[in-house]
């Protein structure tokens, strides 16, 4: 297992987390903005708006990866920065108030606006959270306005998420000082996962339990010394340290992918909350069992397959022991746009301990050492996978991972098909 193909030395630096070596690599990178998670996060919060304030390439962006909307008004609309705006003929901040009028006097139902930044307007220095205090002074009580960054100039494409949970924090409410001991699941899961893990959570006597972000602007998650939080998703980085400034303590535990996976966050859960494990058994167990026969079916396509992830959503480690412990493929490289030690370190202790690590892209580097690798399988952002099967190589595009839900026992089987399906159609092609 796992004799892996031999990592060129790297020039870009080796680092340590706890006993394993992580090789820091720094060049042209590959990956989308923030702005894509605008694809997700409107789906999520049903009555939020994001308002791109960026240049047609963002508007491109955005349109292209949600889909256009026929027939239902969309979510997201990007108010364009033209010429006289970017030389700075213009005024801005009244521009800005007009598209924001307008668009909250059209949409009654919005009830949370995000403006969001983008390399255009952070180039020429639109201050976005000013404009959005200016702006909920206007429309408070009906609307609240927040504003984030999805630019892509230092950030990749899963840190958008991030950045618009981290600014709903310090909108939550206070908890009050006599309040229970909540769980709060932080990241945005499909709507089924999360009725799922809702049901876990009753069945194992965990209450109340919340989920950030919520699906109903109103519904904002009460916050403070008695909450603990529960990652659902790796990338959430500023958001944990915002919910930590406000007193809540993180869970550790590795992400709910697998069914191995689901059981330790779950149990992670259920130990900070006194459950026994008798109690966790009989509830986990029927699911789990479900959750492990539905990944046999897949293992038998994956097994023994060799796979090369390339840095692009920040989910690669946990996806990578998924696939090595649960359906057997072998790793060849684990890339990841950025490694967070502390929220990563239980997915690092499970993860074989001859995968190699590499933190950051260079991008031309990391393609001489897949095509010298040969392995079976590629997973890659949109922009590498064509030239990657140009090349011969089988590939599967890491943003189909943050689309599908794949959390939790009754995802397991999907998330191993989401791998195997290339496979599967490579070889009925070369038949
Ligand atoms: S935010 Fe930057 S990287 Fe993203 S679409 Fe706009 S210009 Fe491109």
């Amino acid at each position: 297992m796992n004799a892996l193909a031999p990592l060129p030395t790297l020039a870009n630096g080796v680092g340590q987390c706890g006993a394993r070596e992580i090789v820091q690599e720094r060049g042209q990178r590959e990956v989308f903005c923030g702005l894509t998670g605008i694809v997700w996060l409107h789906r999520k919060i049903q009555d939020a708006f994001f308002l791109v304030v960026g240049s047609r390439t963002c508007a491109h962006l955005i349109q292209s990866a949600a889909g256009v909307m026929i027939f239902a008004e969309p979510r997201f609309a990007t108010a364009i920065l033209e010429d006289r705006d970017l030389a700075g003929i213009a005024d801005i901040d009244d521009e800005l108030d007009a598209v924001v009028d307008r668009l909250l006097a059209r949409r009654p139902e919005i009830k949370l606006l995000f403006l969001v930044g983008s390399c255009p307007s952070e180039v020429i220095k639109i201050d976005l959270s000013r404009a959005a205090a200016r702006q909920s002074r206007v429309h408070a009580p009906r609307v609240r306005v927040l504003s984030y960054s999805g630019s892509g100039i230092e950030t990749t494409f899963t840190q958008g998420e991030d950045a618009c949970l981290a600014a709903l924090v310090p909108t939550l409410p206070q908890e009050a000082s006599n309040a229970p001991h909540s769980l709060l699941v932080v990241g945005a899961l499909a709507d089924v996962v999360e009725d799922q893990f809702a049901r876990l959570f009753d069945a194992l006597g965990i209450a109340p339990v919340r989920f950030l972000p919520m699906r109903r602007a109103a519904d904002l998650p009460a916050i403070g010394p008695n909450a603990s939080f529960l990652l659902a998703q790796p990338f959430l980085g500023d958001t944990a340290h915002a919910l930590q400034e406000r007193g809540a303590r993180r869970i550790e535990a590795p992400f709910p992918l697998g069914a191995e996976g689901t059981t330790l966050w779950l149990r992670a859960a259920a130990d900070a909350f006194g459950v026994t494990q008798e109690r966790f058994d009989a509830v986990t167990a029927p699911a789990r069992a479900r959750a492990e026969q539905a990944l046999t079916h897949y293992r038998a396509t994956l097994a023994g397959k060799r796979i090369f992830l390339f840095p692009d959503s920040q989910l690669e480690p946990a996806l990578a022991r998924f696939l090595a412990r649960e359906a057997a493929m072998e790793i060849v490289e684990i890339g990841t746009p950025y490694l967070h030690r502390r929220h990563m370190a239980s997915e690092l202790e499970l993860l074989p301990q001859d995968a190699p690590i590499v933190e950051g892209q260079h991008v031309e580097n990391q393609l001489d050492r897949c095509r010298a690798a040969r392995p079976d399988l590629v997973l890659c952002g949109l922009g590498l996978a064509n030239p990657l099967e140009a090349e011969g190589f089988t590939t599967k595009w890491s943003i189909e991972l943050l689309f599908s839900p794949i959390q939790g026992y009754d995802q397991a089987g999907d998330l191993a098909e989401l791998f195997a399906r290339p496979l599967n159609r490579r070889a009925r092609l070369e038949v």
